[in-house]
């Protein structure tokens, strides 16, 4: 870790970036050994399940890793060499995609696995928060992409266009059509700036930022650096949201800040939180029955059932939508001399306008969200933000499903039951205010998990230190090896 990471005393891609709209038809074949068949019953993918029963006992890789164990990813010899017929092809150079890439490349070193990813950069995105917080620099979340790629990934610097499920390939941005047996979606999701009227051009002034993009995330440090008192608003939005803890971690860390300066600037300034939902943390029912006390003995407003619609910046403005009880809604405007203002999220176009969601999931990939297998495609699996699996689009989520994916690709080309089972775990470290955290872990309904580990509903110094200093190593050194 960075020797740039400050103590905890506070001091002083876009994913918005720009999207396709269409491709030229003119596609290239990669590879011409590609399938045609249809969902789920593509000839090569069984004559890959049908290429021998190996019986050595050779176990290669999988050797339990820090997190799981899993059987699927505990290979004959024999079994090995039949999944290394495979080509696995991933949409996304994402945390989701390269930590499933690397587990399969533990458990087959000769694993045939394509990512397709344009960025050179990537970016530790749990760490944006603690950018905006002034605990890390921008240099601290940023990691070249290259540096990730582990021998036996082959890299295709190019943006996913269009899925032609039904041809079993992947059409690029340059127009190359790339097949697969299995496709892995790993494209995450991104903040939808349109969903707010005049967000775009609030994000312009000096009043308003977020911490969702890591040079909004500076601007944010700054902003909050030279607040000299008034009305602070940060809002919730609507939908799924990438960390849903997030926006209201810089809510009270930001409080922390203004409150530690000691001169004043805390009883100057008026602090609101205003959310759609009817409570601070609603995931976890007894992590919010704890910090929601603690967070208004601070001072801090929490408006409940409000949206956020609309930002008047002449007049700096916010405009929320708030509904009743009944259903009525009405108008509020709230003025603000500082917003960290948030949009809803959507998933990239090639998924939100192809053929791999469906209705009534917000152009999330369809997947089933235990085996994480799409829900038509029986080849196609998804991984992180992008898969409505209804579990929370977290770092800490993809941790638990990385394995579930690897294993379950596996399962499927030996021609057994998909054996791996993705419960909904999934983590968010609360941090309540500069040196304490409330570590959580819980499940789809968010039943809390190892709350003897955890502690979560006491703020600590030990899991805040872990936060700063562990996480990024763990994602680093153990997701992103495969040691999950
Ligand atoms: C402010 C903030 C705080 C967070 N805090 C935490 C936290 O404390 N703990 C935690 O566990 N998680 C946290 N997260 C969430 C975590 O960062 C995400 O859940 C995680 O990064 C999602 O990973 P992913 O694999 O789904 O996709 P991402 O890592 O988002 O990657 C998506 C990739 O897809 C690529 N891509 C997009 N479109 C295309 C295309 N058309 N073709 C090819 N590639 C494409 C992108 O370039 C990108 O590399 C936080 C996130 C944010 C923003």
């Amino acid at each position: 870790m960075s020797d740039n990471i400050k103590n905890t005393t506070p001091a002083g891609s876009d994913s918005d970036a720009e999207k396709p709209d269409g491709q030229d038809g003119s596609s290239k074949e990669y590879d011409n050994e590609a399938s045609t068949g249809k969902s789920g019953g593509m000839s090569r993918r069984k004559a890959l399940k049908y290429l021998g029963a190996g019986t050595g006992a050779l176990m290669i890789g999988g050797a339990g890793g820090f997190y799981g164990y899993r059987k699927s990813l505990q290979l004959s010899s024999a079994e090995a060499s039949r999944v290394s017929k495979a080509k696995f092809v991933f949409a996304g150079g994402s945390i989701g995609s390269l930590t499933v890439a690397a587990r399969l490349l533990r458990a087959v070193p000769g694993a045939d696995v394509t990512i397709i990813e344009p960025r050179e950069e990537h970016h530790y995105q749990p760490g944006y928060t603690l950018v905006g917080a002034g605990v890390y620099n921008r240099e601290d979340v940023i990691f070249d992409q290259g540096s990730l790629m582990l021998s036996g990934m082959k890299w295709v610097k190019d943006y996913v266009e269009a899925f032609e499920p039904e041809r079993n390939r992947v059409i690029t941005r340059n127009g190359d059509a790339i097949p697969y047996d299995y496709l892995v979606v790993g494209l995450g999701v991104e903040t939808n700036h349109g969903s707010v009227e005049n967000l775009s051009k609030a994000l312009e002034t000096d009043f308003v930022s977020n911490v969702y993009n890591l040079e909004k995330a500076g601007k944010f440090r700054r902003m909050a650096d030279a607040f000299e008192g008034g009305r602070a608003i940060f809002n919730y939005p609507t939908g799924y949201v990438k960390c849903g803890g997030a926006p209201q971690k810089i809510t009270w860390l930001s409080e922390d800040l203004w409150r530690s300066k000691g001169n004043g600037l805390r009883e100057r300034s008026d602090i609101n939180f205003f959310t759609p939902r009817h409570t601070v943390f609603p995931a976890v029912p007894k992590v919010d029955d704890a910090v929601r006390p603690l967070i208004e003995a601070r001072g801090i407003k929490n408006h409940f059932h409000h949206t956020l619609r609309a930002i008047d910046t002449s007049t700096r403005t916010a405009i929320f939508e708030q509904s009743s009880e009944s259903g009525e809604t009405r108008e509020v405007r709230q003025p603000y001399d500082f917003f960290h203002a948030m949009p809803n999220f959507r998933t990239p176009k090639p998924l939100r306008e192809g053929p791999l969601t469906r209705e009534g999931i917000g152009g999330q990939l369809s997947v089933n969200r235990n085996t994480l297998q799409h829900t038509q495609y029986t080849n196609i699996f998804g991984v992180g933000d992008n898969a409505a699996t209804g579990a929370a689009k977290t770092a800490a989520t993809i941790r638990k499903q990385a394995p579930v994916v690897a294993g379950n690709m596996i399962d499927d080309i030996l021609g057994r039951e998909l054996s791996n089972s993705y419960d909904g775990a999934s983590g968010c470290p609360l941090l309540t205010r500069y040196g304490r955290c409330m570590m959580t872990e819980f499940d789809f309904d968010g039943n809390l998990q190892s709350e003897w580990l955890y502690q979560p509903t006491r703020e600590t110094r030990f899991w805040w230190d872990f936060k700063v200093h562990g996480l990024k190593r763990l994602y680093r050194h153990v997701m992103l090896n495969g040691y999950v």
